[in-house]
């Protein structure tokens, strides 16, 4: 076990440079049909060309066991992201040992993985979600492999990920919130870097601004982002897992993490896969403990009944009401890729997972729990996510020597508003629900910006 150790370290040293980065831009990677098993190679390709209903997955080529690079943030971890090149911008997310919460909850061996904003654990996240890990790899795959313009529908936090990217490369995005939504709409670039983003306000929730993105990109020159069938978006969430794996120096025994679609356990879990086939973070699949907040928790409510499908009657009663009733509603995935293979239901199956049901309350006393602890504010997706660790430990499905990794998805927004302005991004629609779109009105505006920054 040492000697696996001290192999990590020398090879992270010796091959800490770029010298065969760029030398095999076309072969770095293959696509993956889960369903047939055929090989496609990526013209941003997110479906099967022949239908099937599955997730591709990325293959890596050469680099079967991962190098650490030094200096490139995210992109240290080129090797297993589906991207040529690496962003100048790219921050990444941080592994550290709990002490504070650990302790409390009697855990030896509690890790966190935090993605935003806490510079003095080095984490400059300044999206403050591990949604930037999706943003940055996400534009850069768009522009190397389709050239087109990037559409992204979100509930907030991944807009304003794409966003930023967005204001800080002058890549061009077409963002598209709920008007609810539009106060986590900030870059924290100056306002005139933000002309490359178009932003649009829907009155209505999260599934009004999918299907109002559905109509859009439709319109010459656009491209829709992909959601959970974008491999740059796992892929680059997926680096939270390594980042923790060369600090931990193996995969964990359990991980915990707050869904809504649940594309970032996904991602997790062909982390995992990888890091295991790698050799050198042991053998053994981390279990995947997921969590919902009730009481809008599709994903759970299907699970807890054993099936493979979500039915929107059973699972998402009163959807409407349910979303406006969460403390985290950036967890309110209506539509999460849970049947599809290679989705939620086959990474719950195939890690021993399990799913949690958490509450508004729970979530708060953990959020509280965990910032006096480890001092830093909470997301309050991330605060679910506490919670269901709390469950675990109080219900002994984990125990004290357990190595377990906690994905803190979000936070530090309280400690970025102390160094950085936040600069509000300013709609140039608002659109009524997609019921009711024009799409006509709404293309002129929008084929001016394409034609400007194509
Ligand atoms: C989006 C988000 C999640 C949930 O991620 P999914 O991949 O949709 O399951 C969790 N935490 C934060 C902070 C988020 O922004
Ligand atoms: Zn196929």
């Amino acid at each position: 076990m040492k000697n696996a150790n001290l192999n990590i370290v020398t090879r992270i040293t010796k091959t800490s440079n770029l010298k065969h980065q760029t030398s095999k831009p076309n072969t770095k990677y293959q696509l993956r049909c889960l369903g047939c098993g055929k090989a496609i190679p990526d013209r941003y390709t997110n479906i099967c060309p022949e239908g099937h209903d599955s997730l591709l997955r990325t293959e890596y080529n050469y680099s079967m066991q991962i190098r650490k690079l030094s200096g490139m943030g995210m992109f240290n971890y080129i090797d297993w992201l589906p991207v040529d090149a690496a962003m100048p911008i790219g921050a990444s997310p941080i592994t550290y040992k709990s002490e504070g919460l650990g302790k409390e909850l009697g855990l030896k061996n509690l890790f966190i993985g935090f993605s935003g904003y806490w510079p003095e654990k080095g984490a400059f996240m300044k999206t403050c979600s591990f949604k930037e890990l999706e943003a940055s790899p996400t534009c850069l795959r768009v522009k190397e492999k389709s050239g087109k313009l990037l559409v992204v529908p979100s509930a907030g936090n991944t807009s304003r990920a794409f966003a930023e990217v967005s204001a800080r490369t002058g890549m061009p995005v077409i963002a598209i919130v709920p008007k609810s939504s539009i106060n986590r709409m900030w870059t924290t670039t100056a306002p005139e870097n933000q002309s490359s983003i178009f932003l649009i306000a829907v009155d209505g929730d999260y599934s009004d601004a999918i299907a109002i993105s559905n109509e859009i990109v439709k319109l010459e020159g656009l491209i829709a982002e992909g959601g959970a069938k974008n491999v740059a978006r796992r892929d680059g969430m997926g680096v939270v897992e390594l980042e923790a794996a060369f600090f931990m120096r193996t995969v964990p025994d359990h991980y915990f993490q707050a869904v809504g679609s649940g594309t970032g356990a996904i991602a997790a879990w062909e982390a995992f896969i990888r890091l295991i086939g790698d050799g050198r973070f042991g053998e053994k699949m981390p279990r995947i403990h997921i969590s919902q907040n009730l009481p809008f928790a599709p994903i759970y409510h299907a699970w807890q009944a054993g099936r493979a499908e979500i039915i929107a009657d059973k699972d998402m009663i009163n959807a409407g009401d349910a979303i406006k009733a969460m403390y985290s509603d950036v967890l309110s995935t209506r539509n999460p890729p849970y049947s599809i293979k290679g989705g939620v239901y086959d990474m719950l199956v195939g890690t021993q997972g399990t799913v949690y049901g958490i509450t508004n309350e729970e979530s708060r006393v953990a959020g509280k729990l965990f910032e006096s602890e480890e001092g830093i504010d909470l997301d309050p997706a991330a605060a679910v996510a506490v919670a269901a660790l709390i469950t675990a430990v109080d219900s002994g499905v984990v125990v004290k020597e357990d190595k377990i990794l906690l994905n803190i998805t979000g936070g530090g927004y309280n400690r970025l508003k102390a160094d950085h302005r936040m600069n509000r991004i300013e709609a140039r629609m608002e659109l009524k629900s997609s019921a009711q779109l024009a799409l006509d009105v709404v293309e002129t505006e929008v084929s001016e910006f394409v034609r400007g920054h194509l």
